[in-house]
């Protein structure tokens, strides 16, 4: 049996925290871990900026809901379902993905969460586990399952990695540059076109 992993932001919805900073029209929300290498502190920045803002957990689902799937990939979602169990592992949090996840037709998502006080304000955040994505292709692999995956950044090589065939898609040109061993694809019928492939090679 096999399984595809899919990233989430930029392989099948924008970078939810940039379009939730344009949607809000506050900037400080657009500092990626680029511009704050350290996560724990980009993401207590984040939690501050929502509390000073007046964000609570109704507003997030609000400005998150007018957004949209990139153009065609509930399309192509809907009919890798049909053909492979396919799940999404991602870096977001549930609270943060949910609108989008109602637009591609509630696929399976293992991500983190954010903690959330009695009032609907934002008090914390909850990683699953340490390196997720690479950890949930080791347990599909432990369940026996052969693992296809795509991703479009950094976050995503160890899933690449460890998965039996991983894919760069939507991936900045340095991206596919410092790592040439996983095929790139640009569009949703590539991408498609290489899964199957993968599928088709017998099984070690
Ligand atoms: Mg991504």
């Amino acid at each position: 049996m096999d399984v595809v992993c899919l990233d989430l932001e930029g392989v099948l919805v924008p970078e939810i925290w940039i379009a939730f900073a344009e949607k809000t029209g506050i900037d400080a929300f657009k500092a990626t871990t680029r511009d704050v290498p350290d996560y724990d502190e980009l993401m207590q920045m984040r939690l501050g900026h929502l509390d000073s803002n007046g964000l609570k957990l109704a507003d997030i689902h609000a400005v998150i809901g007018t957004l949209a799937p990139l153009p065609g990939a509930r399309e192509f979602l809907d009919d890798l379902r049909q053909h492979y169990q396919v799940i999404i592992l991602s870096d977001t949090f549930y609270e943060f993905s949910k609108p989008l996840m109602a637009q591609l037709n509630w696929p399976t998502i293992f991500c983190h969460r954010l903690e959330i006080a009695a009032d609907g304000s934002v008090t914390d955040y909850r990683l699953r586990q340490p390196d997720p994505k690479r950890a949930s292709v080791k347990a599909l692999h432990a369940l026996n399952y052969r693992v296809f995956a795509a991703g479009d950044s950094f976050n995503d090589t160890t899933m690449l990695s460890e998965a039996d065939a991983g894919f760069l898609f939507h991936a900045p040109e340095n991206v596919i540059t410092e790592f040439p061993q996983f095929p790139a694809a640009d569009d949703y019928a590539e991408l498609r076109a290489m899964i199957d492939e993968a599928a088709q090679a017998p099984r070690e």
